[in-house]
C-alpha cells in the first residue's frame, strides 16, 4: 500500500502537453505524491486538455467519469487549453474540483487539498473533494512566464519544450487564447535541460514548442527584455539553438517537432543538411495548397515559398522526410480549390501528410464566416488527402528500401515485434530482441510488409558512447 497521497494524469492533445504533464507530474513527485497508473485508484487525477479537437468538451468529460469509476472520491482537477479557454464549461462537469488555466498548472500542488493534506489516505468519505468548483485562469492577454518542461519514462525520447503561446493570428486558431504570446527558454537553459535528459539514457530529444521557429523572440519572463538576450547577446533565435545543440559532447539525436515555412531559413535547412546531431526530418505546416485560402486563413506565406523550401531541403538531403499539415474544409474553400490542394500535394516531394477536419472555434474569425463547407464533404476530403498521405508514405518507405539506416529502437514490444524509426522517420520492425530495447542499430531495410511499415536486418550495433553522424552514414 502506497503511503504518499497518489496522482494520476490524464493528456490529451500534443506533444507539448504530454512534456507539460510531464513536469507537472515532476513537481507532484517531488512534493511527495506518488504516480500511480491512471486507472489505478488515486486520490487525485488530473486531466489535460486539449483545444484543438472539436471533441475536447466530450473527451474531458468522459476521462472526469471514468477517473470517478476509479476512486469516486478522488480530487479532479481539469488543467491545460480547454481549461484556459472554457473553464465555466468544464466547472459544470459534475465531479470537478478544479479548473486551472495556463500558468495556474504549474502551480497545481497550491491548489490541492493541501491545507487538508492529512486528509489523504484517511478514506473519510468525500474529505478530499472541494464544497464548490474552483477557478483559476489567467488573463491570456498577460506577459505569461515560460515553464521549462520535457517527458520522461520513456528512454527512447523525450520531447522538450522549448518555447510556448504563438504571436500569430491565423484566423482559425484558438491557441494563442489558450497559450498566450511567444516566448521561450534561453539556450543556456536549453543545453541545461539536454544534458538532464540525456543522463536519464534516452538517446533522441524532440524539440517542441507552439511556434518553434519563433523561438527567443521573447525571453521566459514573457517581456522583450533582456531574458530573451540569453547569453549572446543579441536575441537567440531557432537557428542559434540549432547550432548550439550540435556541440554538446552526448550521443543524443535532434528531432525538430514543426516548424512554420516562413520560419524555417535556407540557414536552417543547410545547418541541418551537414548536421551530425540532427537527423534528416522536418514536418512543416501548409494548411492549404491555394493561395485564396491561404490568405484567409491568413497564414504569412504562399504556395510558392513552401515549394521553394521543399526543392532546398530536397536537393541537399535527397532522402530527407518531409511531413505537412493540411486543413480541408476551411470555409470558402470550393471544390476546384481543393482539387489545387489535391494536385499541389500529389506533385510535391513530400513523405506523408496529417489532414484535419476543419471545425468552427468560437472567437475566431473564420467561424464568422458564412461560406460554410458541409461537413460531410468536409470529411470525404480529408479521407482523400489521407489516402494521397498513404501513397506517398508507401513510396518514400519504398525509395529507402535496400539502404542501410540508423535505427532507435522502442523500449516496448508488440505482438512479437520490435520497432523503432530510421533517422529520417522510416518505421522500421525487426522480431523482438530484449537487447534492442532502446538501443541504436544500423539496420537494411528490406521489404513493405503487410502492415506498412518496413522490415528490417540488423547490420551491427551503435554504442552509446560512440559520437554518431547521422547525416553522412546516411547518405544515398
Ligand atoms: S502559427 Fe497559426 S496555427 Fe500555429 S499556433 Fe500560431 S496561430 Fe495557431
Amino acid at each position: 500500500m502506497n503511503a504518499n497521497p497518489t496522482f494520476a494524469i490524464y493528456t490529451l492533445g500534443c506533444k507539448l502537453n504530454y512534456s507539460e504533464s510531464s513536469a507537472i507530474g515532476q513537481r507532484l513527485e517531488a512534493q511527495g505524491f506518488s504516480k500511480v497508473n491512471f486507472k489505478e485508484k488515486a486520490d487525485v487525477y488530473i486531466i489535460n486538455t486539449c483545444s484543438v479537437t472539436n471533441e475536447a468538451d466530450k473527451e474531458c468529460r468522459m476521462v472526469v467519469r471514468n477517473a470517478l469509476n476509479f476512486s469516486p472520491e478522488a480530487f479532479i482537477a481539469v488543467i491545460g487549453c480547454y481549461a484556459q479557454l472554457k473553464p465555466e464549461e468544464i466547472a459544470k462537469i459534475e465531479g470537478v474540483d478544479v479548473v486551472l488555466g495556463a500558468s495556474e498548472k504549474f502551480n497545481i500542488g497550491n491548489y490541492l487539498p493541501q491545507t487538508s493534506r492529512n486528509i489523504f489516505g484517511t478514506g473519510s468519505k468525500g474529505a478530499l473533494k472541494n464544497k464548490f468548483t474552483e477557478i483559476h485562469s489567467c488573463e491570456i492577454e498577460q506577459p505569461l512566464e515560460f515553464h521549462a518542461s520535457y517527458s520522461s519514462g520513456d528512454r527512447t525520447r523525450s520531447f522538450l519544450k522549448v518555447q510556448d503561446g504563438c504571436d500569430y493570428s491565423c484566423s482559425y486558431c484558438t491557441i494563442p487564447l489558450a497559450r498566450g504570446a511567444s516566448r521561450s527558454n534561453t539556450i543556456e537553459n536549453v543545453l541545461k535541460d539536454v544534458y538532464q535528459i540525456a543522463d536519464k539514457g534516452v538517446k533522441e530529444i524532440v524539440l517542441t514548442g507552439v511556434n518553434l521557429g519563433d523561438f527567443g523572440s521573447r525571453g521566459p519572463t514573457g517581456n522583450y527584455s533582456k531574458s530573451a538576450l540569453g547569453g549572446l547577446g543579441h536575441k537567440e533565435n531557432f537557428y542559434d539553438l540549432v547550432r548550439a545543440l550540435e556541440n554538446v559532447t552526448i550521443p543524443v539525436r535532434f528531432r525538430i517537432s514543426s516548424i512554420e515555412p516562413n520560419l524555417l531559413t535556407d540557414d536552417i535547412i543547410k545547418f541541418i543538411a551537414t548536421s551530425e546531431k540532427f537527423v534528416p526530418h522536418f514536418h512543416i505546416p501548409l494548411q492549404s495548397g491555394s493561395n485564396t485560402i491561404l490568405k484567409a486563413m491568413r497564414r504569412r506565406y504562399l504556395r510558392e515559398l513552401y515549394v521553394e523550401r521543399v526543392t532546398l531541403i530536397k536537393s541537399l538531403m535527397p532522402h530527407c522526410c518531409i511531413g505537412a499539415d493540411v486543413i480541408t474544409g476551411f470555409p470558402g474553400e470550393t471544390e476546384e480549390l481543393f482539387l489545387e490542394t489535391y494536385n499541389f500535394l500529389n506533385e510535391l516531394d513530400v513523405s506523408y501528410l496529417h489532414a484535419f477536419t476543419y471545425s468552427e472555434r468560437s472567437n475566431t474569425l473564420a467561424a464568422e464566416s458564412r461560406d460554410i463547407i458541409p461537413v460531410d464533404v468536409r470529411k470525404k476530403r480529408t479521407r482523400m488527402l489521407r489516402i494521397l498521405s498513404e501513397k506517398k508514405l508507401r513510396q518514400f518507405y519504398i525509395n529507402n528500401l535496400g539502404q542501410e539506416k540508423i535505427v532507435l529502437f522502442e523500449g516496448h514490444i508488440n505482438d512479437g515485434w520490435q520497432y523503432g524509426h530510421t533517422d529520417n522517420y522510416v518505421r522500421v520492425r525487426i522480431p523482438s530482441n530484449e537487447i534492442l530495447k532502446n538501443s541504436i542499430y544500423t539496420v537494411r531495410l528490406n521489404s513493405i510488409n503487410e502492415e506498412g511499415t518496413v522490415d528490417g536486418e540488423i547490420i551491427n550495433s551503435i554504442h552509446a558512447s560512440e559520437t554518431y553522424n547521422f547525416q553522412l552514414s546516411t547518405l544515398n
